[in-house]
């Protein structure tokens, strides 16, 4: 049997120590992608405001679904019928599905956990649902991504150490119970590493994970409360402990170009965020060195792309006093060119810091990355003037 997902380090980390940072290929049924990557969210089984052809235009090689929004809306079941997730969303490249742990864990006040799984209640219309680490598999078997996604409990990084702990031992018993019942031999299943910001439960879960027979190696449980120094220890311990272990290593929920390239530094592989489109759908616009916010009145006079030499449908054709004034009209085309210039930034990046690794100068290209990410982690915002 054939493995359904192969990764294969092109580049390795340089033995001096100077990074973790590495270029890797991974290979699936729909397509290959290149890391370090950026994984677009569709949410709902669209990246918001973009047409697929345009998510591919932004540079995306692989995208994100949402097992606990397309489970409730439009169910699960029904994507099957209609001949699974690729077809009904009209994207042949690479999808990776989350498991829906952290959507029914982070809506705190609607949840139940125990041992056996988690109850929920709808955020549409309240209705009450149960999620095991079972169940969690075969939604994700029906809707038919290439890579499926353990089941967790992810908790905060700022929870008492006796939460994390126990939550961690939760997410290492649903891991084994998530791989027992997953049976598509043609999709891939990642597990996922918990243990908070604590060092020990971190290494512990790290080792406990990378045990099991998965596909890849899922980092959780941070992109939370955690501060940028705290996330970045953590992924220096969970890395760590993972040793030469030759599976991709995919860090959920991170989305600044900030936060990405400190996480490339540290050795990992594969993202996800909501944050580029997110933002964009508010105005704020990366560029070199930090954002625009389009809401800006100083914009409205701006004849200027939003960014100079961009090859996205914004800044080919239209000005900064154009997309202000669309987004002070709440146009929808404001939204879908904001995303576009957003993604592409993003994995022009990604592209940017693939290649200064590929050339043995990532050490070296460090401040410059850092410069055009800009000092923007999380909250943090620089923002340019016109
Ligand atoms: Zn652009």
């Amino acid at each position: 049997m054939t493995a359904p997902v192969a990764f294969q380090v092109e580049v390795a980390a340089p033995a001096d120590g100077s990074t973790a940072a590495r270029v890797g290929r991974l290979v699936t049924a729909h397509g290959e992608i290149e890391t370090p990557q950026f994984m677009p969210v569709g949410t709902n089984a669209t990246v918001k405001a973009l047409h697929p052809d345009e998510i591919a235009e932004a540079g995306a090689t692989i995208v994100l679904a949402n097992t606990y929004h397309l489970y409730l809306r439009p169910g699960h079941d029904r994507i099957d019928r209609l001949g699974g997730l690729h077809r009904f969303m009209g994207w042949d490249g690479p999808i990776l599905t989350d498991s829906g742990g952290f959507q029914v864990v982070s809506l705190d006040h609607l949840r139940l956990v125990d041992d056996d799984g988690v109850t929920f209640r709808s955020h549409i219309d309240g209705s009450v649902h149960r999620f095991t680490p079972e169940r969690s598999i075969e939604i994700q078997e029906a809707l038919g991504p290439d890579i499926a996604v353990a089941f967790d409990q992810p908790v905060y990084p700022s929870s008492p150490l006796e939460v994390v702990a126990d939550a961690t031992a939760r997410t290492h018993r649903w891991a084994e119970r998530s791989l027992a019942a997953h049976t598509r031999t043609d999709q891939a299943l990642f597990g996922i590493v918990q243990g908070g910001i604590d060092p020990g439960l971190r290494a512990e879960s790290a080792r406990a994970i990378a045990a099991l027979p998965f596909d890849g190696i899922c980092i959780g449980g941070l992109a939370g409360d955690e501060t940028a120094a705290e996330r970045e220890a953590t992924i220096e311990v969970a890395v760590d402990a993972l040793g030469d272990d030759p599976r991709v290593r995919y860090l959920m929920g991170l989305g600044s170009p900030a936060d990405l390239l400190e996480a490339v530094h540290r050795g990992i592989d594969l993202f996800d965020s909501v944050l580029p489109a997110r933002v964009a759908r508010n105005g704020q616009l990366w560029v070199p060195g930090g954002r625009l916010n389009m809401r800006n009145s100083a914009f409205l006079d701006d004849p200027r792309p939003v960014q100079e030499g961009c090859p996205c449908p914004l800044c080919r054709r239209f000005s900064r006093a154009y997309l202000g004034h669309l987004f002070r009209a709440r146009e929808l085309l404001a939204y879908r060119l904001a995303t576009c210039h957003n993604l592409t930034f993003t994995l022009d990046f990604m592209a940017r810091i693939r290649a200064a690794i590929r050339s043995g100068i990532f050490p070296e290209s460090l401040p410059e990355l850092r410069r055009r990410a800009g000092r923007e982690s999380r909250g943090e915002v620089v923002e340019q003037s016109a």
